[in-house]
């Protein structure tokens, strides 16, 4: 299955018979682990380090959910390295100082890691393999999280692509992604003697109050979990997907978005995996497999997008949506969204899947974010905060390209005046309204809130409102 990745940086090392170092960043998995399958072909004894870094500029602090499934990840990563013979190694503070210094207690002569997408994360990397370099130690980095790497793909103009269909179209009209690596059969471990942070001592598990316990139901984190998921969605889901997949109650989605966050399973075993399985479809079912791929597309483009918009969370991607009048902060509002107490049952269903879970159904992340923007007439990045505060998955690129999708100024973008009509929504997707009584329990009873808002009054305020945003076009 594997042959050689191709580092990025081969030189001459100025310690000869050091050992090797693995960063592992958003990539906490064995398998298919390109930085970890080269460090191993070297040769030389291997140490895998996670560094929390939680200071560095710009670096975006992660949200509780986040916070949770990175503990459980990384415990689950720390016993799987173990089993192999190898070490993973946890150390926190700023990753300019951590790795280099990390690299002289352990006598490395390289390190090797994956590469990652977010401005202030390429600037951390850039520095730390300048620091690296300068002191003649070799700095390998790999293309391990996406299938395609933002900067190789461009229109016949040479620019990025804004539009989905056509970047999609370029991605896969080339040869197929490279096939997975395979997890190294043992690992040769180095830097035993090395002290390592106790992950209980970084406190990402939430204490007081301990509100994890429906996160602790819904999800299996790590390696094993995701292939588990992966498997289960190929035999049992893959040839209902494209015609399932937008209703909440049924389930037959993946459910991998966290797993490939976090990067416990890689795009690259997701879309082998699927295509052998295609080959075995016919019709609809084969439609619905490649239909599949296609939403993985959505998020190697939302990366896309965030390579060439490094700021997408907090600044419109189209920059006439500036003017867009928003309201003064209703928190009352707000609050009732984030409660799931707006008195419209698939955002309330939808909010509380949200905080009980960590998780949400696409079609309804779509429908609450549109009821936050058009019809609370509140600005996504309220949203996409709240989103980035309590998805399991929460993702650097995909929530504000998802928020800004929604808003209407992302790329490739729903447009503004499409409003979703929560109801409307509700007896399409949800008709028996299973979804919604899963979550909201008293629906229906005197105890369920009355609508917050009338939908009407709050579309036709929110057209007026984008009427500005055209007239300072
Ligand atoms: P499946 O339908 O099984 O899809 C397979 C994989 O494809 C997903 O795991 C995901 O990695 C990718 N994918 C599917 N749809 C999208 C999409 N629209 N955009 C980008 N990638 C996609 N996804 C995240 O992973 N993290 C987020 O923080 C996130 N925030 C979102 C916010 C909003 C407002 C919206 C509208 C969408 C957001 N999404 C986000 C995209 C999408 O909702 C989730 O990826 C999907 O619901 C995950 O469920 P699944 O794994 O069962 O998906």
């Amino acid at each position: 299955m594997s042959t050689s990745p191709d580092p990025s940086t081969p030189a001459a090392p100025a310690r000869p018979d050091g050992p090797s170092l693995v960063w592992l960043r958003d990539d906490l998995r064995l398998g298919d682990n390109p930085a970890l399958t080269a460090a191993v072909e070297r040769g030389r004894p291997v140490l895998l380090v996670y560094l929390l870094d939680e200071v560095s500029p710009g670096i975006r602090p992660l949200g509780g959910a986040a916070r949770w499934w990175l503990h459980q990840s990384l415990a689950s990563l720390a016993t799987d390295t173990a089993g192999l013979g190898g070490r993973l190694l946890l150390r926190r503070g700023a990753a300019g100082d951590v790795i280099p210094g990390l690299v002289d207690e352990l006598g490395a002569d390289a390190v090797f890691w994956n590469r990652r997408y977010g401005v202030a994360e390429r600037e951390v990397d850039t520095a730390v393999k300048t620091r690296l370099t300068d002191a003649g130690i070799v700095a390998h980095s790999f293309a391990g999280s996406l299938l395609f790497e933002p900067w190789t793909i461009k229109t016949g103009g040479g620019t990025p692509y804004t539009v989905f269909t056509p970047f999609w179209r370029a991605c896969t009209s080339g040869p197929p992604p490279r096939a997975p690596y395979s997890a190294p059969d043992a690992l040769d471990g180095a830097g035993d003697d090395l002290p390592s942070d106790e992950l209980e001592s970084w406190q990402l598990e939430p204490r007081h109050p301990d509100w994890a316990d429906g996160l602790r139901a819904a999800w299996t984190v790590g390696e094993a979990a995701a292939q588990q998921s992966l498997a289960a969605f190929l035999d049992e889901s893959l040839p209902v997907y494209g015609t399932e997949r937008d209703q909440p109650a049924q389930q037959v989605t993946s459910r991998l978005s966290p797993h490939l966050r976090w990067g416990e399973i890689s795009p690259h075993q997701v879309w082998h995996a699927t295509d052998v399985a295609r080959r075995g479809l016919t019709g609809a079912a084969a439609t619905s497999a490649t239909r599949f791929l296609t939403e993985v597309g959505w998020r190697e483009f939302a990366y896309h997008v965030l390579f060439h918009a490094p700021d997408l969370a907090t600044a419109n991607l189209r920059r006439d949506f500036d003017a867009f009048p928003w309201p003064p902060l209703d928190t009352r509002a707000l609050q009732a969204w984030q409660q799931g107490r707006t008195g419209f049952r698939l955002v309330d269903a939808g909010m509380r899947e949200l905080w009980r879970t960590g998780s949400m159904h696409n079609r309804v992340r779509m429908v609450t974010a549109s009821f936050l923007i058009k019809n609370l007439l509140i600005d996504w990045r309220q949203g996409e905060q709240w989103f980035w505060d309590t998805l399991v998955d929460a993702d650097p690129a995909s929530n504000p390209f998802g928020w800004q999708w929604v808003a209407g100024s992302g790329a490739d973008a729903a447009p503004y005046f499409r409003v979703f009509n929560p109801d409307l929504q509700a007896a399409k997707f949800d008709p028996h309204d299973e979804y919604v009584r899963q979550n909201v329990p008293e629906w229906g009873t005197a105890d369920y809130p009355a609508p917050l808002v009338d939908l009407g009054e709050t579309r036709r305020a929110a057209l007026a409102a984008f009427d500005q945003v055209k007239a300072a076009r």
